[in-house]
């Protein structure tokens, strides 16, 4: 039987990123993807779904001349945007990508990986041992169990980027990123959309608010959002689909279905390995090793995040963890603030609470909120909509914060560096940010905070006396 350092099994930004950093400290690794390498990330899920918004966004740019002072003729269009999503995919899993893996055994696309136990993986009728094992075989989706939905044609993740063509018409289960990124990239690029969900605003895990600005821009554009609208069955009629929702049947050609991510672990057979697992996923301790020694799970599989920078952040840790015996210096999973992002127009994004976890957890905070209609930059790039949420409270500890807006993906980080690493507002306003960029306004958020300490109380008095 073949021996090595580690085996991966699953080659998606958690296995790649173990693969690669393994590979690259000359560790003898065996990689096992049943599919294409990349994953759900790189082949169905991150990479597609924002080129697709890339090409909603130029689609909504061009066709709106006018609002930039451009005098324009005729309604301009992308003739095949899906093929340019293919091949954009096809052009990032191509040789740059596969570099990273020369030094790795790969076995791609011979069937799933199984345990035999927990020393030994078998794929393709052959049996491979590792001192190590790294599991990360990610998720499917969640088909919910809405009457008919299993029955009639429809779109999921894995099949919506095959399509030969936007359709005409487009219904939508879920107002969660997925949902509401596709919902505005189709709109934009020539469907009609409705979106359907049981939450009462988009983006359910995250502020309220910031839900509410992106639903008043989808509605602007065109999109149907029907919140707290239960489906109570699907039907296929004449090649069209008929949604029978709360709010009344709706019609169209595809349903696309974005309810969230299922976990399914029968074909790995981890009965065989006492590695213990259930409907949240792969448990692990906070150093991501399973309940069986020398086994990890990471990324979607272990239910912690499910996002492509945990998966790949996961990957590196358990890594770091697997090589170092020493073993008060272990990386902690729980140590790392796990951002996330929406990439609709406008953007949405959180890192650390939001107002409403820390009403729930009983904090005294405070919030401080800068709107971008107040910033000259953003009125200059007519992108006026949303603001800069902070929850802090009177010494300026961070606490979380919720940006919605323009490049809010990019404003994020400056945040989450700061809750990590015990940062206040007083140094987010010490620090100098190059005018007139979008970022500066993480700056004028905190110039707030201060304003609000120094307008009333000892700060003015003070001032007065030693002026
Ligand atoms: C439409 C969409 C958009 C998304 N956009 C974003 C985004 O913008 N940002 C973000 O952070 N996240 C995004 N995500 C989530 C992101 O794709 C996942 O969090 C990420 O792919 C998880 O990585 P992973 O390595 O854990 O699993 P995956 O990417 O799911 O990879 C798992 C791999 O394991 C393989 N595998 C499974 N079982 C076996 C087996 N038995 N043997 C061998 N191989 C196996 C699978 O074929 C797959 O390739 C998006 C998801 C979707 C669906």
């Amino acid at each position: 039987m073949e021996k090595h350092d580690l085996i991966v099994i699953g080659m998606g930004p958690a296995g790649m990123a173990v693969t690669a950093m393994a590979a690259n400290m000359d560790l003898d690794v065996l990689a096992i993807e049943k599919h294409k390498v990349g994953g759900e990330c790189l082949n169905y899920g991150c990479v597609p779904s924002k080129a697709l918004l890339k090409a909603g966004e130029v689609t909504s740019v061009a066709q709106n001349l006018e609002k930039y002072g451009v005098k324009a003729t005729g309604k301009p269009v992308i003739e095949d945007p899906l093929k340019i999503v293919r091949n954009k995919v096809e052009h990032i899993s191509g040789g740059k990508t596969m570099k990273a893996f020369d030094r790795a055994k790969l076995i791609i696309d011979q069937g799933q990986a199984k345990f035999v136990d927990k020393k030994v993986v078998e794929v393709a009728g052959e049996k491979y041992t590792a001192d190590k094992i790294f599991i990360a075989t990610g998720t499917e989706p969640l088909i919910p169990p809405i009457p008919g939905l299993k029955d009639v044609p429809r779109l999921t993740n894995f099949n919506l980027f095959e399509q030969e063509e936007i359709p005409a018409t487009l219904t939508i289960i879920g107002g969660g990123a997925i949902g509401s990124e596709m919902a505005q990239a189709f709109a934009r690029l020539g469907s009609k959309v409705n979106m359907f969900q049981i939450d009462d605003h988009l983006i359910p895990t995250g502020d309220e608010e910031a839900g509410r600005v992106l639903e008043n821009k989808f509605k602007e554009e065109g999109i149907g959002v029907f919140n707290n609208t239960g489906i109570n069955k699907v039907e296929e009629k004449d090649d069209k689909i008929i949604t029978h929702t709360d709010a009344g049947v709706f019609e169209s050609d595809k349903i696309l279905v974005a309810t969230g991510r299922k976990l399914n672990f029968d074909s790995l057979q981890l009965d065989n390995t006492g590695v213990e697992y259930g409907k949240g996923g792969i448990k692990v301790n906070n150093q991501l090793e399973s309940s069986t020694k020398g086994v990890y799970a990471v990324g979607d599989c272990n239910g912690k995040a499910m996002l492509s920078h945990a998966a790949m952040h996961q990957g590196m840790i358990a890594l770091m963890n697997a090589i170092n015996p020493t073993p008060f210096k272990k990386f902690k999973n729980n140590e790392f603030i796990v951002p996330w992002s929406v990439f609709t127009d406008p953007e949405v994004a959180q890192a650390g609470l939001t107002e409403k976890e820390a009403n729930e957890k009983g904090l005294d905070y405070q919030i401080v909120k800068e709107k971008y209609e107040d910033y000259g930059r953003a009125i200059t790039d007519g992108k006026t909509e949303g603001f800069v949420k902070i929850i802090t409270n009177s010494k300026g500890k961070i606490y979380g914060a919720t940006i919605v807006g323009e490049q809010a993906s990019e404003l994020i980080h400056e945040w989450i560096l700061a809750i990590q690493h015990n940062l206040s507002m007083f140094d987010i306003m010490m620090t100098q940010h190059s005018f007139p960029t979008i970022s500066l306004m993480n700056k004028r958020v905190a110039e707030k905070w201060m304003m609000n300490k120094t307008d009333s109380g000892m700060i003015p008095k003070l001032a007065k006396k030693f002026i």
